[in-house]
């Protein structure tokens, strides 16, 4: 039988700086780029060409979105259940090889895993799904998405959790976060042998931050003494630190986090004292008082949530370096985070260094790192990489 022929995929045409702009790797087309468009389904799969007329990749297409195309192949696709199949194959394949003493972890990385706008996160036999572009809402793909995640992991529960935010701007209609399927979004994980209380229809993010896992387990090969957790959530941090410290102390502003952070302490054993209180303030009122500590974490929340307000975050991030430094005993160590993309790893190196000229001590890096290897960063596409974690010495 002759092969059927394909039906036929709708073309974008884009500028010169579109086609630059792919041919240097990245992924993205923005709207300003785009020269003319064939008629397209909010999310359909098109092809993409250059001024000339030559034939670039396939994309997925939004109607609403600043970023009109997500490229998704450089060849001509026609099957696009089966190109999300093989990527969700590829993807678990890549976290074999990266994953270790977890059964918690980022499965599908959005560009990442050339998934653009799909994010899935396992927790032990829970997973948790973010659809955040027109393409991936799309009742086929969120289908198959779903077929292919239950035959390969075979997950009791699989919850969605949405953004309203980003649903507005994709123009898709209103929709609840909520358990797709399974009886109980509730369950324990273990990462680095801690084990933590998730909850798949409360807490932030996709419920909690995979991306520390490697930065948990390096800050505890340094800490000492007593310990303080800033931003500590449902208290990542402390808990991997507690083992090596006399005292650990976690601070939050969000009372809901603490009480998850606590049920956390008490299913590993461990003593933490939880502190609800406005980080700055407390910070400010501590370094004042003269507390002294040997071991301090820093992971606030994004402050530069875009390129606008980067004056006001990094003057954020110094206020809390500089504090925190002065609280260092000797031989101290810090643990500093930025989760923010817009703040440069040379921004963030910038900030902790001034802040220490400040307060008149001498750092070593000890380590210069990132997020967790199951959060891929492309090196063709920057916004893939967002975390930065410093560990630095306080010299003696
Ligand atoms: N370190 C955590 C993640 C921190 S996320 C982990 O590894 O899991 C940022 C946290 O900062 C959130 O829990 C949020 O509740 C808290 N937060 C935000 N603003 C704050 C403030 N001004 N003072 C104290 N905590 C704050």
């Amino acid at each position: 039988m002759p092969p059927k022929p394909s039906p036929a995929v709708p073309t974008v045409k884009i500028s010169c700086r579109g086609a630059e702009r792919l041919k240097s790797g990245h992924v993205w087309v923005y709207r300003s780029d785009v020269i003319s468009a064939d008629r397209v389904a909010p999310g359909g799969v098109v092809g993409v060409k250059d001024e000339r007329g030559r034939f670039l990749g396939t994309a997925l297409y939004s109607t609403a979105s600043q970023i009109a195309l997500r490229m998704i192949s450089t060849e001509a696709i026609s099957d696009l259940s089966a190109l999300i199949r093989q990527r969700i194959e590829n993807a678990l394949a890549y976290r074999e090889q990266v994953v270790r003493d977890s059964d918690a972890y980022r499965v599908i990385f959005s560009e990442g895993d050339f998934l653009p706008g799909l994010i899935v996160d396992r927790y032990n036999d829970a997973l948790s799904l973010q659809v955040l572009t027109q393409a991936m809402d799309t009742e086929p793909v969120r289908r198959t998405v779903l077929t292919e995640l239950n035959a390969r992991l075979k997950p009791d529960s699989i919850a969605e959790r949405t953004d309203p935010k980003i649903r507005e701007l994709e123009h898709l209609p209103p929709r609840a976060s909520g358990l797709l399927q399974g009886q109980k979004g509730s369950t324990i994980f273990a990462m680095n042998g801690v084990k933590f209380h998730y909850d798949a229809l409360t807490g932030q993010k996709t419920g909690a931050f995979l991306d520390q896992r490697e930065n948990y387990a390096a800050a505890a090969q340094y800490a000492r003494g007593e310990a303080l957790d800033v931003f500590c959530y449902h208290g990542g941090f402390a808990l991997h630190l507690a083992p090596h410290c006399s005292k650990v102390t976690g601070v939050d502003s969000s009372r809901p986090a603490l009480e998850v952070a606590d049920r956390n302490a008490a299913l590993n054993g461990r003593e933490i004292e939880w502190i609800e209180a406005n980080a700055f303030d407390l910070l400010r009122d501590y370094a004042a008082a003269g507390n002294r500590y040997d071991t301090i974490v820093l992971d606030p929340p994004a402050f530069a949530k875009s390129k606008k307000n980067l004056d006001t975050a990094l003057r954020g991030y110094k206020e809390l370096n500089l504090r925190a430094l002065k609280m260092l005993r000797p031989g101290g160590t810090l643990i500093t985070c930025s989760c923010s993309y817009h703040v440069s790893v040379g921004q963030f190196l910038e900030v902790v260094a001034d802040s220490a000229r400040d307060v008149h001590r001498n750092l070593r890096l000890l380590e210069n790192r990132s997020q967790a290897k199951d959060h891929p960063i492309l090196l063709t596409v920057p916004e893939t990489a967002y975390l930065k974690c410093l560990i630095v010495s306080v010299s003696y």
